[in-house]
């Protein structure tokens, strides 16, 4: 029989991995919703464009990483590689564009074809969030210090900085992208191979790469900050003093571009020396013309994402929940009698479990290893006088409970 394995860049979810994926997530509803944000779901898979167009087709994301297929009726879909651009469709596509802002989050599956390796999947998972209709450097501030508050909830205060920096506006960026360009040029004998691709489409990625002799060129390269213009200039240093109030600490890196085409003003990472080389777990920044893109009105918009697995990965393990109660029913019998004793307890909001399997003593152990609070016995001689022993396990005291009166006895427990 052929054993399958998950596909390359995929795992499974389960036991504690799937506890720590549960606790970011639910750790950033609970965040989020201090702030007003409400959730939102799209679909996993949208039309292609919706990817190719909004992140530029320069993009690493969508030149190499896509998941594209035809479908059976001859569209090209895409598994998506990020939340953003199907945010900014549905936007559109609920006529929602005059309804501003909207203050949303997502979470869920994310899909791209990349060398897999630690921190790095095909199908990872991201929670992230979007204001739409950020119409000052205010808002920025504000979504900013929401990803703050998140991962200083999550226990990770300690480990992360924020890293920051402006792209300015289109016309700063274009003034600074010529300079660069014309600088890279003079030099391009001792650019690598993929910069020298990326002069062309995408020279702000230079300043990104990774490679030494790359790396050894760009002490000299023309500085952004000759090139911004008073308004970018103005914008960024509100944005500054607005994290400053929002009590947001920052360093300046003048390295943040960011991977995709659609970002202006404010680009930002949160980062880590604790996952080696895939140290970024939150990223996000300003986007302007993306809701155009989408066939709507030009919105400024304010977002970001978390890679939940790296976060998952910093975070302490979170406890497994235990049932408050086990039942140990002995014989047929008793067997059903469990089952109508479970229900009215579970219909009392408690957790529950019924163990049948193994002799006695591997049932008690295994309850006494889950933390359970009590074990409820049940034998055929309990049955006949329609009594249970409950054995309260931290104290190991047994008393005779009526069946009647399991619940209320437990409910007054719990409450203790
Ligand atoms: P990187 O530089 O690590 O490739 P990126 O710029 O492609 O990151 P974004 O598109 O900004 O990443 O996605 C936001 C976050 O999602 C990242 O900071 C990271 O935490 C997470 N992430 C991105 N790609 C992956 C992946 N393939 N596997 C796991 N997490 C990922
Ligand atoms: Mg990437």
């Amino acid at each position: 029989m052929a054993r399958f394995r998950p596909p390359r860049g995929t795992k499974d979810l389960l036991g504690e991995d799937m506890r720590r994926h549960q606790k970011v997530t639910g750790m950033g509803k609970t965040i989020f919703h201090r702030y007003g944000f409400s959730q939102w779901a799209t679909p996993i898979f949208e039309d292609t464009h919706v990817f190719a167009r909004s992140l530029g087709e320069s993009s690493d994301v969508v030149s190499k990483e896509m998941y594209t297929f035809e479908d059976r009726g001859g569209e090209s879909l895409t598994l998506r590689p990020e939340g953003t651009a199907g945010v900014a469709r549905a936007l559109v596509s609920n006529s929602l564009t005059q309804a501003l802002p909207q203050k949303i989050f997502y979470t869920g599956p994310m899909f791209r074809y990349e060398r897999p390796q630690k921190g790095r999947f095909r199908q990872f998972h991201q929670i992230g969030a979007e204001l739409i209709g950020a119409e000052s450097p205010f808002r920025d501030a504000e979504i900013i210090a929401m990803a703050r508050d998140f991962l200083v909830a999550l226990g990770l205060g300690d480990d992360l900085r924020l890293e920051l920096n402006t792209l300015g506006d289109k016309a700063s960026r274009m003034a600074w992208r010529e300079a660069l360009v014309a600088y890279f040029r003079q030099h391009e004998d001792r650019l690598s191979e993929d910069s020298r691709s990326r002069l062309e489409i995408n020279p702000l990625r230079i300043l990104d790469s990774k490679a030494e002799q790359d790396r050894a060129l760009l002490a000299d390269a023309p500085a952004f900050d000759d090139y911004l213009n008073d308004e970018s200039r103005t914008f960024w240093n509100e944005l500054k003093a607005a994290l400053e109030a929002f009590g947001v600490a920052f360093v300046e890196n003048p390295r943040i571009v960011r991977g995709l085409d659609y970002y202006s003003h404010t680009v930002f990472e949160f980062v880590t020396d604790k996952l080696g080389a895939q140290g970024t777990v939150l990223a996000g920044g300003r986007y302007e013309g993306l809701v155009e893109e989408m066939g709507g009105p030009a919105v400024p918009c304010i977002g970001w994402a978390a890679g939940v697995e790296r976060l998952a990965a910093l975070i302490e393990a979170p406890v497994a929940d235990v049932s408050d109660v086990a039942i140990l029913p002995m014989g047929d019998a008793a067997l059903l009698k469990a089952a109508s004793i479970s229900r009215s307890l579970r219909d009392s909001g408690l957790s529950v479990s019924i163990e049948t399997r193994g002799n006695m003593k591997k049932r008690m152990d295994r309850i006494v290893q889950s933390g359970a609070s009590h074990a409820l016995f049940l034998g055929d001689d309990d049955l006949a006088r329609d009594v249970v022993q409950l054995r309260h396990l931290a104290s190991r005291e047994q008393e005779e409970v009526p069946v009647a009166d399991i619940v209320s006895v437990l409910e007054r427990a719990r409450a203790s």
